[in-house]
């Protein structure tokens, strides 16, 4: 197939829908820059943290989030619901997913965003977030404007939490947990906890004792369980394999599950999509050529081409991770 060749475009903040093993079809708002975090997880798929910090800053133009928004929509023969004109379609995404390059808690305007994306679509709203600032009342008001929120926890105690995240110094794990608790007791929403197993570095029965006992403290909704599946910061991580993954989460409760590899059929063409549309995917997270193909909604033919050419103007690598090949933007 002949496709032309498109500019690269790299300042947007929106890219997908892509596919997500948590939320199906996701649509997602980067409202932090790379890589800005509260902390610098080991497994982090979008590279080492340059700025850690716990201050709430205006990353982004909310306006101009909005704009990309609308046109995304439009693109996707959306009305000013979000919902399709083929009506058996369905919307574009499942879900409108706040997060991408860092912590999206620490944008300052993250509440004003998500009443204003409830202005243009009836799509419903996630935010991934790592929990740290749950303790400040205004990033709870703040996360609890969504319809899901997915916080994470990986450690029950702060040597574990040091290892595995690498926090910010005024962050602990005392106050992590105590937040989430905190919004807990507020938020009437969903809440999705995602544990991230690392092996060796917090699988041990001891480690998982811990985690049920704070678990059990928040009470969140569904707790889902993830390994690196994906390259992280450490290259030399390697995964839980999944029988391991059956056996720990049954051991975190009846409410525990294995995120299992994305199997959501792509239901809708996104419209043309080109080669920035695959870098804007790839600066977010690695993807395999399968990724690119469902959440892009373009053919593999088409999806190699753009790859290929990114690679060729050297914008982005190949990493190989168990028997699968993942794409990466680079630095
Ligand atoms: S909290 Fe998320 S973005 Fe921040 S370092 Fe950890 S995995 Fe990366």
């Amino acid at each position: 197939m002949s496709v032309e060749q498109k500019p690269i475009n790299r300042t947007g903040y929106l890219y997908g829908p892509v596919p997500s093993r948590r939320l199906g079809l996701s649509l997602g708002v980067d409202i932090v820059p790379a890589k800005v975090c509260t902390l610098d997880c080991v497994y982090c798929q979008v590279g080492k943290t340059t700025k850690k910090t716990v201050e709430r800053a205006d990353f982004v133009c909310v306006e101009k989030v909005l704009s990309e928004l609308r046109e995304k929509l439009a693109a996707g023969h959306a009305d000013d619901l979000g919902r399709t004109d083929a009506g058996e379609k369905g919307p574009i995404a499942d879900f409108i997913t706040i997060g991408g390059s860092g912590e999206p808690t620490l944008n300052s305007r993250l509440g004003e965003l998500i009443d204003r994306i409830r202005q243009v679509t009836d799509i419903p709203v996630a935010v991934l977030t790592n929990g740290t600032l749950l303790d400040r009342s205004d990033v709870r008001a703040d996360c609890a404007k969504a319809d899901v929120v997915l916080p994470s926890l990986d450690a029950g105690d702060e040597q574990t939490f040091q290892k595995v995240n690498r926090p910010h110094e005024l962050i602990s794990i005392g106050r992590l947990i105590s937040g989430l608790c905190a919004f807990r007791s507020e938020f009437s929403g969903q809440i999705w906890l995602e544990v991230f197993l690392v092996d060796g570095l917090n699988t041990d029965a001891e480690q998982i004792s811990r985690l049920k006992d704070v678990i059990s403290q928040i009470r969140p909704d569904k707790i889902q369980i993830n390994t690196a599946v994906r390259p992280g910061t450490e290259m030399s991580l390697g995964r839980v394999e999944c029988e391991s993954l059956k056996v720990l989460a049954a051991q975190l409760g009846p409410s525990c599950e294995v995120i299992a590899d994305f199997s959501h059929a792509c239901h809708v063409m996104h419209g043309e999509s080109g080669p920035d549309d695959v870098l804007s995917m790839l600066k977010r997270r690695p993807c395999s050529l399968n990724d690119v193909c469902s959440g892009l909604g373009i053919d593999p033919d088409e999806a190699l081409k753009y790859v290929s050419q990114l690679q060729e103007q050297g914008l982005i690598g190949r990493e190989t991770k168990g028997a699968v090949v993942f794409f990466k933007a680079l630095p």
